[in-house]
Parts: structure tokens; sequence; C-alpha cells
């Protein structure tokens, strides 16, 4: 008998049947370099951990001390009753560790993407977009109204001709990219996307969520990278990956983070961050000031892995940072892979369509600086026997 439901089961059977269906596992241990998965004690190679600070004991610390003061939870919106003077001290601190007029937090780098897209843009404007964009910028663009203009990965030269395309059509005009893409570890050529912002006079928005805490002076994130302070209108970041903890920030100029927060809609209508997610961020920036130690050992680790793997004879894509793709083809390939690796006590994640591309398949690397050199040598040792038994390398 025909349910209204068949659509979606025969859509689940084909996902299952291409290989594409995401089998979810189960973490039961603190985050860390070594995590229990479905029971299991195995190396961790796929969490945004960069820096170890999801359970460093300053951040546990933080979060415990303002959890007696000032409890859990936040009981209203940024514009009501939910702005304590944590959400403000992080702004504050946020802005300054960037070197930005001022910062705005969101519950997640996703929610911020949402909060500011439309806010910038509408109907009558057109968005002029990296292909390779992260899916919360989709969305957000989506979200806006706007056309999208899509230019190709990291081309400037194609983005130029996507302007010159749409001259006269708009009212308003917004640049957006991914400050490092989440699939390949490849850095956007903001300094160039910049000069091209300023020659047409539209707005730049950069979302540096794998950036923010792993590129720039101490993790001081893309524009850093770059030197390009105060030249870029809109950095997105998040706290929840090298941060270590949950919530997005956009940070940047006075004048626009100004206007996010009366016109940002998960700033207005989604509850606030909690008062401990607060303070264990603010200790966050605490670690990341007083020391650049973390960052050094997480681009140490990362060096090293990477010059292992190709040694090894694997082909590690064009990254430029600590995320290590592992490229392998076709989704089943990359699903043994790492169902073999997890035999042999690694955790790594295979990506496939449509996270990646199709046939670009590929099992994806994320080093830390929680990883001891031990632990980057056990993955080394698993990567090789597993790469040697599935015919990925000699
Ligand atoms: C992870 C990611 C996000 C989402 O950040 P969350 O804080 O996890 O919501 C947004 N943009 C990019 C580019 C990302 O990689």
């Amino acid at each position: 008998m025909s349910t209204r439901f068949d659509w979606i089961q025969q859509e689940l059977s084909s996902l299952k049947e291409a290989g594409l269906y995401n089998r979810i596992r189960t973490i039961s241990s603190a985050q860390g370099a070594w995590l229990v998965v479905d029971g299991k004690r195995v190396l961790n190679f796929c969490s945004n951990n960069y820096l170890g600070l999801a359970n460093h004991p300053q951040l546990v610390a933080a979060a415990r001390e303002i959890v007696e003061r000032y409890g859990v939870g936040p009981a209203a919106v940024r514009s009501i009753a939910g702005t304590m003077d944590l959400h403000l001290e992080l702004e504050r601190r946020l802005a300054k560790f960037k070197g930005v007029e001022a910062a705005i937090t969101f519950q997640s780098g996703f929610a911020a993407n949402l909060a500011t897209i439309p806010a910038l843009v509408g109907k009558e404007d057109v968005i002029f977009s990296d292909e390779l964009n992260h899916a919360s910028i989709i969305d957000g663009c989506r979200l806006s109204g706007g056309r999208i203009a899509r230019y190709a990965h990291n081309d400037v030269a194609d983005l130029e001709r996507v302007i010159k395309e749409n001259e006269g059509t708009y009212r308003r005009a917004l640049i957006i990219t991914d400050g490092v893409f989440s699939m390949d570890g490849d850095i956007a050529p903001l300094d160039k996307i910049c000069e091209v912002a300023n020659a047409h006079d539209i707005l730049l928005m950069v979302d540096d969520a794998h950036g923010e805490g792993v590129i720039g002076r101490g993790g001081r994130g893309i524009v850093d990278h770059f030197g390009l302070h105060g030249k870029v209108d809109v950095e997105v970041g998040t706290l929840s990956k090298a941060f270590g903890v949950v919530g997005g920030v956009v940070a940047g100029n006075a004048t626009i983070i100004e206007w996010l927060r009366q016109r940002a809609r998960p700033f207005l209508f989604s509850s606030a961050v909690t008062p401990p997610d607060v303070a264990a961020c603010l200790a966050a920036v605490d670690v990341l000031e007083n020391s650049t130690e973390l960052v050094d050992r997480l681009w140490e680790n990362a060096r090293y892995f990477k010059a292992e793997m190709k040694r090894l004879g694997f082909n590690t894509g064009v990254s430029e940072t600590p995320i290590t793709p592992v490229m392998l083809g076709e989704a089943p390939l990359a699903q043994s892979f790492s169902r073999e690796l997890f035999e042999e006590n690694v955790f790594a994640m295979p990506l496939g369509f449509p996270t990646v591309p199709r046939g670009k398949a590929r099992i994806r690397v994320m080093i830390s600086a929680a990883h001891s050199r031990d632990d980057l040598d056990q993955g080394l040792a698993a990567f090789a026997k597993v790469g040697k038994q599935l015919g990925v390398i000699a």
C-alpha cells in the first residue's frame, strides 16, 4: 500500500545504493585527540577542534564558574532581555583580538551568515559569490532575495568578468567568499578580491570559519593573514571550530555591526548564546591572546602529517591549511577507506556528493594541536596499511 512517505523511503534507498547515505557515528567521550566512537577508542582525525580548546581546562573552568553565577540559559533574544554584560564583553574582546572597529556574536557561524547577508542586500541587489562557498552562505544569499551571480572558484579574473556583465543592473552589490575552503583547505585570494571590490566600490564579506584561530598572526584570521586590516567590510567567523565552543561572530566596520543589531533576524528572533558558552569563548580569547603556542603546534603537526602523506604516495590536493583532503575519487571507495581506517582505530570521515563534487570523494583529515607526534605516526601507519590494501598507493 502506498503512503505519503513512500517517496522519502525511495530517496533514502537510492542514497544507500549510491554510497551517499550519511551513517552518523556517536561520540561518548570528551573531545580531543582520542575519542570513544560507537563504543571504541579511536584516533580523532575529523573534528574542527584545531587547537584542542573544546576540552581545554581554562575554558571548562570559565564555563563552570559562570554557570554558578549566571545559570545555564539566556532566557531571551539579544534584543529583549538576552544581552548580558558577558555578551558585550566577548564582542569587545573579539573586536580587539581581530583589530576591527566592532563585532557582534550569533548562535552559530551558520546563523551569522543567515543574519548578515539579508541585512545587507535585497531583491534589487546582486551578490557575487564564489561557486564553492559554504552552504550557509548559499542559504543566506537565497534568503536575501538578491540575484546570485557565481564566479569560478578563487578566480579573480572571472569575478571581474561577472561584475562587468552585471554592471548597471543592480542597486547595491556584495562580494562573498569563504576565507579557507573547508573541503580542499585552500585560501581565497582575498588581497586581490579586495582590490576588485575597491575598484568597483562593492561591499566585501569573507566567511573565515576555518581560518579563525588558524591562519593570521596567532590565529587572527584571514584579514590578518593578508594584512588587510580596515579594508574588508564584513568578516564572519565561528566560535565553534578553532575556538572550541559554539557561536558565530561578525567583525568589521562599526556602521555595519550597528545595523546588524537592528536588523539581523537571528539576533532579533532567536535566543542568545548561553552564559557558559560565552564564558568559555572569552577564555578562548584569553588563551589565544596569551600565547601562540597552540597555533604554532597546529601548523607544525599539519606540515609533518602532509609531508609524510605525500611521501607515502597519497594525493592531498591543494590544501594550504591544516585541512588535509586525501583524494580518492569515487564515493564508495572513500566509504570503504574510512571503514577500514576505523578497523585500525582511526576515525576519519569520508566526504562525497553533495558535500564535494561527484568523482571527487575523499577522506578529510583534520589535524589538531591536540595530536602528539606519536598520534600522527599511528595515523600515518593506518593510512599506509589501508592505502596498500585498497590499491590507492603502491
Ligand atoms: C563551519 C562553517 C560554518 C558554520 O559554522 P557553525 O558555527 O558550525 O554554524 C559557516 N561557514 C563556513 C565557511 C564553515 O566552514
